[in-house]
């Protein structure tokens, strides 16, 4: 953030302002971390503040200090919308277009509130007041703890907020092992423990929550994958009726694209999952190296996020965009030899 808008920011929240933050659509670690650890600051500040969530998140996040207060917009739908047109700043944190919030976009068009953008995806649009954007940074959480000390604030940082902050960095960095982990990622984390993160805690309650249907699942996802050798590819399927069968619950398959990296050899890992309610199928992408997935994602599927992890959709059957997915790996032989 340079020191104009630092400035921008000190002024804006000296006054009693009525705050919106807005996590993307299926929010992940790094989206509830940093918008409740954002959220646990204002209200420190005695601002008049609220985390309003285009839709429901995951369980394995439902501990995290603050959760319960966020407002569901897809559930809450008319409190949800009130706040949103009575705000006077909206911070949007880990994502950098409206589209991302799904049916939330509308809303946030037509808000008259300034907005601040905080986020590490590629290509921002323009919608904010205040940009920080830094595509380099392993996380929002970690955006967050730095706007905090850009602020000069870090010592109203208490454990919730350190609690909230440490589960984002560790959730996007793969426990602090992709390449946009840094050294100063590593400060941040340590700082964030000396302010009472319990990393083991935290760790426990991310990754130790399996069910048996989720494993159950995880093995029917692992017996579908295929790997295509020959683009150093794996990828796995999940139909509706295969979630169905074990319960399927939002985040149950977290991570399970990851298994694909995990092959001697494999560059490129990607999972379809179908979701007939929405009546699409959504994509992970993952990669090691070069080889851009965000590109890959916004090129063919809709979607986009960072060179070595990112998301999409296709509104075709699951059969039909496998195979246009192991068609288009024709044109793509050369990156990923
Ligand atoms: P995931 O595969 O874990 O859902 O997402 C990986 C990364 O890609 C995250 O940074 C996420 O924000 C981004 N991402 C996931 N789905 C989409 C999408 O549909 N559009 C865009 N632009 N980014 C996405
Ligand atoms: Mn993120």
């Amino acid at each position: 953030m340079n020191l104009q808008d630092i400035q921008a920011v000190k002024e804006l929240i000296s006054t009693p302002q009525k705050i919106v933050i807005v996590p993307h659509k299926n929010p992940d670690g790094d989206a509830i971390g940093s918008t409740v650890a954002l959220w646990h600051f204002l209200k420190r500040k005695q601002q008049d503040v609220v985390v309003v969530s285009p839709n429901d998140f995951p369980d394995f996040l439902k501990w995290i200090p603050g959760n319960e207060h966020i407002l569901n917009f897809e559930k809450e739908n008319s409190q949800a919308r009130e706040k949103i047109s009575a705000a006077s700043l909206i911070f949007t944190l880990d994502f950098n277009h409206f589209s991302r919030t799904g049916q939330m976009q509308d809303f946030l068009d037509s808000a008259t509130a300034d907005f601040i953008m905080i986020d590490h995806h590629q290509s921002p649009s323009d919608y904010a007041k205040i940009t920080y954007s830094d595509v380099r940074m392993s996380s929002t959480c970690e955006m967050i703890y730095n706007f905090i000390a850009y602020l000069d604030e870090t010592d109203k940082i208490t454990p919730e907020i350190a609690t909230c902050l440490y589960t984002g960095i560790m959730t996007d960095t793969g426990s602090f092992k992709f390449r946009s982990t840094t050294s100063k990622t590593h400060r941040v984390v340590a700082e964030l423990m000396d302010k009472g993160a319990q990393n083991t805690e935290i760790h426990h309650h991310i990754y130790d929550t399996n069910s048996p249907s989720r494993m159950k699942l995880l093995g029917i996802a692992l017996n579908n994958m295929v790997l295509l050798e020959d683009y150093h590819t794996a990828y796995i399927t999940l139909t509706q009726d295969e979630l169905n069968s074990c319960n399927y619950k939002k985040g149950d398959t977290e991570g399970f694209v990851n298994y694909g990296l995990t092959l001697k050899g494999i560059k490129f890992a990607v999972i379809f999952i179908e979701n007939s309610e929405e009546g699409i199928i959504k994509i992970s992408f993952r990669s090691v190296g070069e080889f851009s997935v965000n590109q890959f994602a916004r090129n063919h599927f809709e979607g986009g996020g960072h060179d070595n992890a990112a998301g999409g959709k296709s509104d075709l059957s699951i059969n039909e965009t496998v195979e246009k997915f192991t068609k288009l790996l024709e044109n793509y032989k050369n990156d990923l030899a």
